[in-house]
């Protein structure tokens, strides 16, 4: 470092306290990176890589952007999984001398993005903290820096964490170093896989330290207020995320106005796996939002209303009375047609108050975002006045949420002009008659203007040089331009500045005197306004509180709305919510399938179960027949009635689930080194584990990884187990093609067997879609291989090797009956014979070589025994 400069010095000191981020380092006008980051990021960024010195032995690679434009920069750096730190000259460099002081004002990172134009609208962006375990549960805690919002909890274990991970989908996510931390990402290694993953000392997550960070945040004596003082894992992950955050973001961070503590069993329990295969907000296919439950309900209005949207479905409620709290009002919204339009149009158009309250709070916030946010309030008037004609007690409280705002919308309207510029350095932000002294400078500086028009109409006259102008560029300031046709006429008093192929710049004293008073009148007129400007940001920040209540009002009321409208459309109905293990749906309907453009009617179906006597469905039928869309219809009505939506079906009873797990498809984890079958057996295993009476499985094809007999013992087996244990016995859905299973329904009392129905006709089949009771005896998977277009000579032999296999497995001499053919084939001569004829083993060879005729009793009882043992 000697040989080096002090600027590079300097940048070398900065540059370690922030090793793992690319160091944006202001130089004037250009943010710099050096060395490794220049490399990096030219190369992410595909900008020029230059270097400093050039040939010589210490050649620093270097490249940079202009400071004015470094925000996509920063979003791309942060987009390809980077961190940025952003370094500014603290100083004036005027008033310096030497190097000036620089800092690092912020860190963004892919968790800690405010700039909410590269962020999804209708999508929340988490960072998250977990404190491992140890004397107390796992710590969690939750914070979206653009919102504002932050909460925590405490998981009992590990396994709530996974669905914690996947509920909550965090950006980035912060474990303690050390021991701990290893732990704990080699056994989130599954759900922790392609989120950012940063590790910090493990003193930050001390209980104690944490407790008192969050008091000084927050300025209040103790944590009761936010009920953890009981969770020592939540105060520690909580005090994580407020350690890390003010390391990054030097700026104010009032938004963050509070930390709620929430409980896991206040929601529904879904697992990664069944979040996937229920396609709640992405499908299988291509992790898209269209063709999902989250497409299908999403007509919320507002960004606010999408990302509450989003938090319902991933969180289903369990108490019985805030469900119907939900329902009442959305059934209330059905009803009234008229108002539920009008409170629609109202909320279009209202912009995203969380975020805008964030960046008025973090001051990044521009002229135009107040203008938005004086836009929106301006729509509540209109809306409390609807609001006011409705009674269910969920929007009424709404209401009293609901602020009017009215001294925000004020003070905006009256400071800021109706469309300013984005910039805020340039003026033209500020009303005329906002303040006295930007009133008086204005006035200097438009007569400047005038006097400038006087002075060419007046020189004009003087010189007769009609042609002659008065002008201004940044380098001489204002000049008077005479083309060089008329130079005989310039009058001595002219000073010449500025020779131009066909024109000479002159100025003159009293043009330079006046340029002084204008140019001046205008630099404090831009700084004036912008001083204005913040202290009216300031004075909005100060009412955050405020509009993050009223934007969380008009969230719900937004979500309530898009729930009434779908449900108005397509018909559907309130579900009753009961606190018993009923399930009953009667002419369900798939809420996504149903929307889609079949070729052929969805058609309702019927499904009863309880804990009594419908328990465990098997549900046979051929391939095609409708198994899984009847299978996640009942767990997607049953999710829709736990978020508060009405459901597609003419009538529901559901008794609250407290979780849903799902066993559908073949889906492999190569990367995590799980194949198939054991992915299927792991899932079905940790559904075993954690089921209780209270929740609902549905199993598509359980054990179809495997040999046919093994995967029928296994599904014999699971089904057995869910209905005779009685902690796990689980309403569940069970569809298979092993019709095998509809035998448990004579031995197992809460076992019923219903099929989809079929019609047979001259060979084909007619999909039927009817659920109905009773097993199904075929599984038709030759017609549909052949719906599906397989060669006919292949269908042929199919049907053939069938009939084989029904009329027995084995020919007399041990042949397998498979291989029998009346078309010349290609059977090989000598079968494999592995699969069906057991090899003679050693028991059978004994037994061929008895030659019981010459055998003594005695004897005969040795030879039994030693068959005996080798059995
Ligand atoms: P497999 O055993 O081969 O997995 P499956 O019995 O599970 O088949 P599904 O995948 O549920 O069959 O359904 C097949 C197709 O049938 C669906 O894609 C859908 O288009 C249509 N379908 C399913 N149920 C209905 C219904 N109730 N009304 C109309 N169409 C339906």
């Amino acid at each position: 470092m000697s040989s080096t400069t002090p600027m590079m010095r300097q940048y070398l000191e900065i540059k370690s306290m922030y090793p793992d981020a690319i160091l944006f380092f202001r130089l004037g006008d250009f943010y710099e990176m050096f060395m490794e980051d220049a490399v990096t990021a030219s190369r992410v960024l595909d900008i020029t890589l230059t270097s400093r010195n050039k040939g010589a032995a210490d050649e620093i690679p270097l490249c940079g952007i202009p400071y004015h434009s470094s925000q996509p920069y920063i979003s791309r750096l942060v987009e390809n999984g980077y961190k940025v730190a952003v370094c500014e000259q603290v100083e004036d460099p005027k008033t310096v001398k030497g190097i000036v002081k620089r800092e690092v004002v912020r860190v963004v990172s892919p968790g800690l993005i405010v700039d909410t134009d590269t962020l999804q609208p209708k999508e929340n962006n988490y960072l998250m903290a977990l404190a491992c375990g140890g004397d107390f549960g796992w710590g969690i805690a939750v914070l979206d820096i653009t919102t504002g919002e932050f909460r925590a909890t405490e998981m009992a274990g590990p396994e709530g964490v996974f669905s914690e991970i996947a509920s909550i989908n965090p950006r980035e996510v912060l474990l303690p170093s050390g021991e701990n931390g290893a732990a704990l990402i080699e056994s989130l290694a599954g759900p922790l896989a392609g989120r950012m993953i940063n590790t910090i000392p493990e003193w930050v997550f001390e209980t104690d330290r944490a407790a008192g960070l969050l008091t000084d945040f927050f300025a209040c004596s103790s944590l009761d207020s936010f009920g953890c003082t009981d969770l020592p894992g939540a105060i520690g992950a909580a005090g994580a995320v407020l350690h890390y955050l003010q390391e990054a973001q030097k700026g104010t961070l009032d938004h963050i106005r509070t930390l709620s503590t929430y409980h896991a069993a206040d929601f529904m329990v879904l697992d990664d796996s069944t979040r996937r295969n229920l396609e709640l907000t992405a499908t299988l296919h291509d992790n898209g939002k269209k063709g999902s439950l989250l497409g299908a309900l999403d007509r919320t209005v507002t960004a606010m209303g999408g990302r509450k949207l989003r938090q319902w479905i991933n969180r289903p409620l369990v108490d019985v009375r805030r469900i119907r709290d939900r329902h009442q009002a959305v059934h209330e919204l059905v009803e009234k047609s008229l108002a539920r339009q009008d409170l629609r149009s109202a909320l279009d158009g209202v912009y995203d108050l969380e975020r805008l309250n964030g960046k008025i709070s973090m001051a990044s916030a521009n002229a135009k975002d107040l203008i938005a946010l004086k836009g929106s309030l301006e729509r509540i008037p209109a809306l409390l006045d609807e609001l006011a004609a409705l009674e269910s007690p969920l929007v009424r409280s709404l209401r009293g949420d609901i602020d009017l705002l009215a001294d925000v919308t004020g003070i905006i309207g009256k400071a800021i002009v109706d469309d300013p510029p984005f910039v805020l350095r340039e003026g033209g932000l500020i009303r005329d008659g906002f303040d006295g002294e930007l009133d008086e400078l204005r006035t200097i500086s438009r007569e400047g203007k005038g006097w400038i028009a006087r002075l060419e109409r007046e020189e004009k006259e003087r010189t007769g040089i009609s042609s002659l102008k008065v002008r201004f560029n940044k380098v001489f300031g204002y000049y008077i331009e005479v083309t060089r046709s008329h130079l005989a006429s310039v009058p001595d008093d002219y000073q010449r500045r500025q020779t131009l192929a066909n024109a000479e710049r002159y100025i003159t004293p009293a043009l330079k005197e006046y340029e002084e008073k204008v140019l001046g009148a205008e630099e404090k007129l831009t700084a004036i306004e912008y001083d204005l400007f913040q202290q009216v940001r300031r004075q909005v920040a100060g009412q955050g509180g405020r509009i993050q209540a009223t934007a969380d009002a008009l969230a719900v009321l937004d979500v309530l709305l898009a729930l009434a409208d779908l449900a108005h459309d397509r018909s559907y109905v309130r579900p009753e919510i009961v606190d018993s293990g009923e399930l009953i749906i009667i002419e369900g309907r798939h809420p996504v399938v149903e929307g889609m453009s079949l070729s052929e009617r969805f058609v309702p179906n019927d499904v009863v179960m309880d804990t009594r006597e419908n328990q465990i469905l098997i549900i046979t039928g051929p391939n095609m027949a409708g198994k899984s869309t009847f299978m996640r219809q009942v767990a997607l009505i049953t999710l829709m009635a736990q978020m508060g939506s009405l459901v597609p079906a003419k009538s529901a009873r559901i008794g609250v689930v407290d979780r849903i797990f799902t066993r559908v498809g073949a889906s492999d984890n190569l990367a995590r080194g799980q194949s198939t079958f054991m992915v299927e057996m792991t899932e079905t295993a940790h559904i075993l584990n954690h089921a209780t009476p209270r929740s609902l499985i549905v199993l598509d094809e359980i054990g179809r990884g495997t040999s046919t007999f093994d995967g029928v013992s296994i599904a014999w087996a699971v089904a057995e187990y869910l209905h005779d244990h009685a902690p796990v016995a689980a309403k569940t859905l069970f569809a298979t093609h092993y019709h095998e299973l509809t035998d448990l329904a004579l031995t197992r009392e809460r076992v019923k067997n219903f099929n989809i129905a079929v019609k047979e006709w001259n060979d084909q089949i007619v999909f039927l879609r009817k659920i109905v009771k009773g097993g199904a005896s075929h599984s038709y998977g030759i017609q549909v291989a052949r719906l599906a277009g397989l060669p006919q000579a292949t269908i042929e032999r199919a049907r053939e090797v069938l009939r084989n296999l029904e009329s027995g497995e084995f020919e007399k001499e041990g042949q397998p009956r498979l291989a029998r053919s009346r078309m010349a084939s290609p059977v090989r001569e000598t079968p494999q014979l592995s699969l069906f004829a057991p090899a003679k083993d050693e028991l059978r060879q004994k037994l061929e070589d008895l030659d019981i005729s010459v055998l003594t009793p005695l004897e005969a009882l040795n030879v039994l025994d030693q068959l005996k043992k080798m059995v």
